[in-house]
């Protein structure tokens, strides 16, 4: 507001953004996006080329299969294409239920409820059951969501240094909160390993813990028909409270919170990213019925992909720089440096090969690197001009 002059001009806020953006670019963590002209998989298009993609999260190719995309025009047709409301106030549709219902069923817990994304329910969950008299445990390299819900529920937080279950127990011994919540990514999603979730669940049993675990990047892919990192182990426990993204492997979008009934019921009544938004479009509930059904029946998808990641890792070797320590469809190269990532980055794109740079502060500084993703969509040919590729950029 100038007028009057009561405040500083308004372009003075520009300029020092301005600045910041300058200071961004110079250290090579200026991002921008993209204009994609095409479905996702394993070709996309933009700037009027084509490349092969190992940067989405579709890892089982099914963003753009006909038969969801199907499901989704039916969808359209009977449900419209807004809900119109929220889930409490008559935006909840017979088909969310059922999603709902079959979600669990798979996943093997006794309810389930939807959301409309990965980071609402994250942020919903631990704001719903946590507080002032409580205390969450985090490991460092959480997603994002889960470390702002940490911020957000105003419980104390402790985040231990990445999967020391040593320093977890020993956070856990000596709290004397009313409600403990242990939070973590599944699968790391900048470093595709597995949390230890056999040795998480005996802690919380022994310490009277709860785990929250985020399986952005297991549902779907591991365990039994994909149904996630717990039948991975080969677990069930009732101190689990599961989240899964349906973005990613189920190839649509939202996500849910699997867990016991009154869970479920509480937070109904208390998630206020559940309560105070607009419900999920009853076609992407419609078209999450036909990908769930793909999903969980055609395991085809998940051999392909293990073969791929097998292929990559065996053609990377030790050649281009260290390939992290990732059984999953992540498979990153850290090259240390941002501006060295961009760069590779750049010359992978420069041969039609679209990997993304992964720079501070989405990991930490000096571990940037390219994040590979792999999909049932790619094929063999596809993984050896990326290891071609990414030898010939390190010459
Ligand atoms: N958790 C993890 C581990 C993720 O990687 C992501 C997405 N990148 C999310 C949560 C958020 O999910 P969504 O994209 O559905 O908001």
């Amino acid at each position: 507001m100038t007028a009057r002059g009561v405040t500083a001009p308004a372009s003075s806020l520009s300029q020092a953004l301005q600045a910041e953006l300058i200071r961004l670019r110079r250290d090579g963590l200026y991002r921008s996006r993209a204009y994609v002209d095409s479905p996702q998989g394993a070709r996309v298009r933009f700037a009027q080329r084509e490349f092969v993609s190992f940067a989405s999260n579709d890892y089982l190719g099914l963003a753009a299969d006909p038969r969801v995309i199907e499901a989704a025009q039916t969808g359209a047709m009977r449900f419209g294409v807004g809900s119109g409301a929220s889930h409490l106030l008559y935006g909840h549709s017979r088909v969310h239920h059922e999603v709902e219902e079959t979600l669990a069923q798979f996943v093997g817990f006794p309810r389930a409820l939807l959301f409309s994304t990965g980071y609402m329910a994250n942020i919903g969950v631990v704001t719903a059951l946590c507080g002032r008299e409580d205390e969450v445990f985090a490991d460092k390299l959480n997603h994002a969501s889960l470390n702002e819900a940490m911020q957000l529920c105003r419980a104390r937080f402790r985040r231990y240094p990445h999967l020391d279950l040593e320093a977890l127990e020993r956070a856990l011994a000596c709290s004397r909160a009313r409600r403990k919540l242990i939070i973590s990514d599944a699968v790391f999603s900048m470093d595709g390993d597995i949390a230890p979730v056999p040795e998480m669940i005996a802690l919380c049993e022994r310490y009277d813990g709860w785990l929250l675990l985020d399986d952005a990047h297991g549902f779907g892919v591991l365990g039994n028909h994909g149904a996630g990192t717990l039948t991975h182990f080969g677990l069930r426990s009732e101190r689990v409270i599961y989240m899964g993204t349906l973005g990613k492997a189920a190839g649509v979008f939202g996500a849910f919170i699997a867990a016991q009934a009154p869970v479920i019921d509480f937070l109904v009544n208390r998630a206020r990213s559940y309560i105070y938004t607009t419900a999920m479009p009853g076609l992407l509930a419609a078209a999450l019925l036909e990908s769930l059904r793909i999903l969980r029946t055609e395991d085809w998808r998940r051999e392909q992909l293990a073969r791929l990641i097998r292929c990559l890792k065996v053609g990377i070797g030790t050649s281009c720089g260290a390939l992290l320590n990732s059984q999953t469809a992540i498979q990153p190269l850290v090259v240390g440096g941002a501006a060295n990532a961009v760069r590779r980055a750049d010359a992978l794109a420069a041969r039609g090969l679209l990997v993304p740079a992964v720079r501070p502060p989405t990991v930490p500084q000096g571990s940037a690197r390219l994040r590979i993703s792999l999909s049932a969509a790619h094929s063999l040919d596809d993984v050896n001009r990326l290891v071609q590729a990414l030898r010939e950029s390190t010459q």
